[in-house]
Parts: C-alpha cells; sequence; structure tokens
C-alpha cells in the first residue's frame, strides 16, 4: 500500500498538495508515465508527513479494496459451474455447457466486481 492511500480522499489539504505537486511536475516538464510517478513519489513523502500533521487524515483508515475485488469472480464462477453442471444434463454437450457456465459466471462476477469498484472509488 502506497503512502497516499493512508490519507483520508477527501481531505481538502491532502487533495491540495496532490494537485500542487502535480502541477510543479508539469510545470519541470515531465509528461506521462515519468511525470506519474514523480508525482507519486513526491506525493508520497508529504503524505507521511500530513498523516502525522492533519487531524482528519489520522482518524481515517483506508480499507483493503484488492480482496473484495477478486472475491465476485470467484463467486460468479462457482455459481456458474453449479449452474452448469445441472444444465449439461439437458444439454448436448455436457462439458462444453459445464465449461461455458463457469465462463458466463465468471464474466458476470468481474462485472459486478468491477461496478462495486466503481461505485466505491472516491471522486
Ligand atoms: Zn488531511
Amino acid at each position: 500500500m502506497e503512502p497516499y492511500e493512508l490519507l483520508d480522499p477527501d481531505c481538502p489539504d491532502a487533495i491540495a498538495f496532490g494537485k500542487a505537486t502535480e502541477a510543479e511536475v508539469a510545470i519541470e516538464g515531465l509528461v506521462g508515465e515519468a511525470a506519474f510517478r514523480e508525482s507519486l513519489g513526491r506525493i508520497n513523502v508529504k503524505a507521511l508527513e500530513h498523516k502525522k500533521a492533519c487531524a482528519r487524515c489520522r482518524s481515517f483508515t483506508p480499507h483493503s479494496v484488492p480482496r473484495d475485488e477478486r472475491s465476485p469472480v470467484w463467486g460468479g464462477a462457482t455459481l456458474g459451474l453449479l449452474a452448469g453442471l445441472v444444465a449439461g444434463f439437458f444439454r448436448p454437450n455436457y462439458w462444453a455447457t459445464v465449461l461455458l457456465s463457469v465462463a458466463i459466471g465468471a464474466i458476470v462476477g468481474f462485472v459486478v466486481g468491477g461496478l462495486s469498484w466503481l461505485l466505491r472509488r472516491p471522486r
């Protein structure tokens, strides 16, 4: 986890220094990937200081997102597998039906996971 992720995404001070740092890097003529990495490095240094100085960010606890992001895919695939094992009996090609159901379940799980990530993302 990057230090900037420890800050409250809605903290006005944190947003201000984040924007200021990006502007600073842009003025120095960096673009694209190089600019992104340079501002991230600087923001992380400031984030560590800010975390100690700001009451709002000190009380903020980041929730670990990556774990919940993956589970809908496995949940979907598992449901697809169960549905496929049953549906396969009624279809000409049993295992092709099972595989297709698992794939559809995983894709549905992936879409559901993606949507919930979009909704939870700080704007
Ligand atoms: Zn703050």
